[in-house]
């Protein structure tokens, strides 16, 4: 029998960590959008490892995509996503309905307002992370975790959260997870599944790129500019990849910077096809 409990109100999952904590136990949350993969897999047994109940939100939430963007065919598989929340050790999957999250005449948001949310994505994604913050900060509310778990695949996110819970003094801890990747490297990510065959095999020049650029790092280059020249040499060649960005940016402002040292941030979105891709290395 399955010990994973399903909730799709916030009564129910307020009900659950209430009586979790009755008894002294800690909790963990991962938020996700579903479609779930490997990477989100981590996160969950990560969770599972450092608290003693996980919840895993899969939630698509509308308000961190554009009109022009791909909510409406963003994969879903939630019986399969509940398969993988249990192997990892979840506790709780909390799956509402877009009602249940906001209300009609929602209006209120929860925005960082410096530059750190304009750099990288947010130049070609303006709302996207005025969407994440503002969901993860219910989610948070909804929740109380003692800590949450994200992906360094999505860096500009982690750091924007991470600011997030310091401006508003959430008091939560935020986990950062390596990007866990497909064989041939890769970064696995739900949007994946929209690549056909010749454009899964032009992927590839991401996670190319980021393994010269790292090497060149590891070499001792410092020149930022050399470093992303070399990146972009090596995504140009491929004809199906348009680049977005290729950036060097400081590791917690998100700011432009000219020399790579530790925790510099190296950040890539390339469409492959219709598709948007992003990847990354931080400077250990
Ligand atoms: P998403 O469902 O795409 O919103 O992702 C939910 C969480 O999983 C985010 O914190 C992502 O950074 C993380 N994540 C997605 N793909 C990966 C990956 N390949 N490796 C590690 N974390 C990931």
């Amino acid at each position: 029998m399955s010990n994973l409990k399903i909730a799709t109100t916030i009564k129910e999952v307020r009900d659950t960590v209430k009586e979790w904590k009755s008894q002294g136990l800690t909790v963990g949350l991962v938020p996700t959008m579903g479609y779930l993969h490997e990477g989100h897999g981590s996160l969950i047994k990560t969770s599972a490892s450092e608290c003693d109940k996980t919840v895993v939100s899969v939630f698509l939430n509308p308000t961190q995509f554009a009109p022009n963007e791909d909510l409406e065919s963003y994969p879903r598989d939630f019986e399969q996503d509940k398969v993988l929340c249990e192997k990892m050790g979840a506790d709780l999957v909390f799956h509402p309905e877009v009602s249940e999250m906001y209300e009609q005449d929602n209006a209120t948001f929860v925005e960082i307002l410096s530059e750190m949310p304009k750099q990288l994505c947010g130049k070609t994604r303006p709302i996207h992370f005025r969407g994440v913050c503002t969901v993860v900060s219910k989610l948070f509310n909804i929740v109380t975790p003692d800590k949450a778990f994200f992906g360094e695949k999505d860096a500009q996110q982690l750091a924007i959260i991470k600011r997030m819970v310091r401006d508003m003094s959430y008091g939560i801890e935020i986990v950062g997870c390596p990007i866990i990747r497909e064989e041939d490297g890769l970064a696995k990510s739900s949007r994946n599944t929209y690549l056909n065959e010749e454009e899964r095999k032009a992927a590839l020049c991401l996670s190319k790129a980021i393994f010269f650029g790292q090497s060149l790092v590891e070499k001792g280059e410092t020149n930022a500019n050399k470093v992303l020249g070399e990146m972009k040499n090596l995504i140009n060649k491929e004809p199906l990849a348009r680049i977005d960005y290729v950036e060097a940016v400081d590791g917690v402002t998100m700011m432009p910077v000219d020399k790579i040292e530790k925790d510099t941030l190296v950040a890539m979105a390339v469409y492959i096809g219709k598709t948007r891709l992003i990847d990354n290395f931080s400077v250990k």
